[in-house]
């Protein structure tokens, strides 16, 4: 990977499954794009092959130079049937870069491009959640929201089991392991530490991690961030995880709770504030958040992640699914306000029911939605 990749760079296709899952391809020759795109060019088969040969050899998988604009990323497709994102006779899915970000493994000039998915007809795919996300955030572009996702996850040997526990069996009752140091306290720090310093280098807003609760399970947060931003993020985030946790042959799981009985599920806390709330006198634009929540708890909770009813319990710091609660320091209800916030009259509020493999784009979207009125 030392090798010199003679100015050429490599621009590495990220999107979002139908499944949460992220998948990625490296782009195309552009160069071979302009040249068989050259109007009124009309090649017979030996020239075409010479032609595809040659430019392939020079520019396989790369863009011909650095990239400073998203806009000069082009739109790319896959095989849209491959990932469920599609049917078989109407396959292709176009991707479209939204943001892009250092690439960490390739370095360089190299870059990692976020894509939104769009079918042939024109319209968002399926999958695409963020596009009305984006279309309420820009609407209420005025509101100044941010954003602030604490992402809990599991790590999984390949047999599916959390890394370090015995086959088959388990480790000693919680108590030890959350924000523990040493060894039989904490797996796997070595790819909690390169997924940390991947997302620096990438510039992903990262702003902490932890150990948690369950052995093998950790927390990363990534934010404040504002408005879409926060998804793009913690999407691009995910991707680094997995690619990351790749290298060592361990496995990234988001489910909400992945083993049951008495250890702890997952979650995606995720903090928001407004111009309004973290003004003076912010407590009384929270409070009034507050009813509106209320008001649409059921909405919330079907797009807070599938699986979320084992883990929202009312226990293991949960609050209960079919109720909404929230109160100072509460970390058993469905939003709590940071006692600091309280002591302060402003600030943010923690909505902890979204569950760790929930799309950012929906929660964030319907926060918006909720508090500021739909599109
Ligand atoms: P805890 O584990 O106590 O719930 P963390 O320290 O893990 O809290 O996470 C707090 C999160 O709150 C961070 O992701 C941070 O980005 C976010 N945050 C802090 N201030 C704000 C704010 N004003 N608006 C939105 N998010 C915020
Ligand atoms: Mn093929
Ligand atoms: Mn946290
Ligand atoms: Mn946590
Ligand atoms: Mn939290």
């Amino acid at each position: 990977m030392n090798l010199d990749q003679r100015g050429r760079v490599q621009a590495e296709y990220v999107w979002i499954d139908s499944s949460g899952g992220t998948r990625s391809k490296t782009k195309k020759p552009r160069l071979i794009e302009r040249a068989v795109g050259i109007p009124g060019l009309r090649l017979d088969a030996a020239t075409r092959c010479h032609v595809n040969t040659t430019l392939t050899r020079r520019s396989l998988q790369t863009l011909s130079k650095p990239v400073t604009s998203v806009d000069e990323l082009p739109e790319w497709n896959f095989d849209g049937s491959s990932t469920s994102q599609a049917p078989g006779d109407n396959s292709d899915v176009y991707l479209r870069p939204v943001a892009y970000y250092p690439d960490p493994f390739r370095q360089g000039d190299n870059i990692l491009v976020l894509c939104e998915t769009w079918d042939a007809d024109g319209s968002p795919n399926k999958f695409n959640y963020r596009h009305d996300a984006n279309r309420l955030m820009e609407t209420n572009a005025h509101e100044g929201f941010w954003f602030g996702l604490e992402q809990e996850y599991t790590l999984l040997g390949t047999d599916g089991w959390p890394y370090g526990w015995p086959r088959g069996g388990f480790p000693g009752a919680q108590g030890p392991y959350y924000c523990g140091v040493g060894t039989g306290k904490v797996y796997c720090r070595d790819i909690v530490e390169a997924h940390y310093r991947a997302c620096l280098y990438a510039g992903i807003n990262i702003s902490g991690i932890n150990a948690e609760v369950m052995p093998s399970q950790w927390e990363y947060q990534v934010g404040p961030c504002p408005g879409i931003d926060m998804g793009d993020h913690l999407w691009m985030s995910r991707f680094l995880l997995h690619r990351v946790a790749e290298e060592f042959g361990v496995r990234i799981s988001f489910e909400p709770k992945p083993i049951k009985g008495e250890w702890n599920g997952a979650g995606l806390h995720s903090n928001v504030s407004t111009n309004g709330t973290r003004a003076d006198g912010g407590m009384k634009v929270i409070e009034a958040a507050m009813k509106k929540l209320e008001a649409r708890h059921i909405e919330h909770i079907a797009v807070y992640g599938e699986g979320n009813e084992e883990r929202l319990t009312g226990r293991h710091e949960t609050g209960n699914i079919d109720k909404f609660s929230y109160g100072v320091a509460d970390r058993g209800g469905s939003i709590r306000i940071p006692r600091q916030v309280a002591k302060d009259g402003k600030g943010y509020f923690e909505d902890r029911r979204p569950a760790s493999n929930a799309d950012p784009y929906q929660i964030t979207g319907i926060i918006v939605e909720t508090m500021c009125g739909g599109l």
